[in-house]
């Protein structure tokens, strides 16, 4: 059987770091602080809200949530954006998405303000990604799938690895944070052809679908890594991943379980990101 490589011990690595990075902040006289952007209040945000306020508070960050109301207009919300990208004692904003249908995103995210955009909502963060420019934030999902990987020691130099998805939180940016670990990647989505055997082909398996346990053994090699970042429930409530892990997991030589795997470590990436944008807006400017 692969070595389960779940998300608590990497999830603990990354907040040590931030309280350290937190302490030295506040010593030389700023607490970061992260607001909350949410419209309405949708049970999985609110879920995931509840996460994010505890890492935060385990880290020594401020957050202010700011609930918007849910038939707030295109303008008002714009307006409430930009006074928070305006808050100087605001370093980091997270905006929860999909938003209600009648704001309009693609708009939205030219308002953010990208030094604060700690989740990669900002098509200059999309941007920086892309570059490898590492001023920039990719979103917390991808970092975490990466972080997952640094800290198993995973060496992804000259790897194949495949990404299944190509979504903008996902799928895409994950794979442009591999390229720049120098892995071969191939991204793969519902067109794509032979799908087992194009996911038989990788060292590294990346399954971001969306998928109930739809990556079955005949989907991996002997010996690969599996990281599952799908978040589903199965036909008995339960919550797993987008990987049939029983099926997997003597196929792989490593592989994350759901629930406890990529999904636990994206509220630590959260706060190193916000201490990152306090860092940058509070440096020096020569
Ligand atoms: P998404 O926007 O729905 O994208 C799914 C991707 O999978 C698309 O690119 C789609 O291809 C592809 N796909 C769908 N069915 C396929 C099939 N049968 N064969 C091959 N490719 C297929 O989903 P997402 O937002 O990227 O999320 C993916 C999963 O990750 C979900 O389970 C979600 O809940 C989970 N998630 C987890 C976290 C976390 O913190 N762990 C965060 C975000 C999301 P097309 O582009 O061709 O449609």
């Amino acid at each position: 059987m692969g070595t389960i490589i779940k998300g608590k011990a990497v999830a603990d690595s990354i907040t040590e770091s931030v309280i350290a990075d937190v302490k030295e902040l506040k010593v030389a006289g700023t607490t970061p602080k992260l607001a909350i952007v949410r419209v309405g209040a949708d049970p999985s945000d609110l879920a995931y809200e509840r996460g994010a306020l505890k890492r935060m508070d385990k880290c020594g960050i401020n957050v202010e949530v700011f609930e918007l109301q849910k038939d707030i207009s295109q303008k008002d919300f714009i307006e409430s954006l930009k006074r928070i990208n305006e808050d100087g004692g605001i370093h980091g904003i997270l905006v929860f998405r999909p938003m209600p249908g009648h704001l309009d995103e693609e708009a939205i995210k030219y308002v953010i303000s990208p030094e604060k955009d700690v989740d990669s909502f900002s098509p200059v963060n999309v941007a920086k990604v892309t570059e490898g420019d590492e001023t920039g934030f990719p979103p917390a999902t991808p970092t975490a799938v990466m972080e997952m990987l640094k800290f198993y020691g995973v060496d992804l130099k000259g790897k194949h690895a495949v990404v299944v998805g190509r979504s903008m939180v996902v799928g895409k940016p994950v794979s442009m944070l591999l390229l720049k670990e120098n892995a071969t990647v191939t991204i793969c989505h519902s067109r794509t052809k032979e799908l087992p055997e194009m996911c038989r082909r990788a060292d590294v398996l990346i399954a971001a679908v969306g998928r109930a346990k739809m990556i079955d053994c005949s989907y991996v090699k002997e010996g690969a890594v599996v990281v599952d970042v799908g978040i589903n429930m199965d036909e008995d409530g339960n919550m797993c991943g987008d990987v049939d892990f029983e099926s997997c997991k003597d196929t792989a030589s490593m592989i994350t379980p759901v629930p406890a795997g990529v999904g636990s470590v994206t509220t630590s990436v959260l706060a190193k990101h916000v201490v990152k944008a306090c860092k940058l807006q509070t440096a020096p400017k020569i």
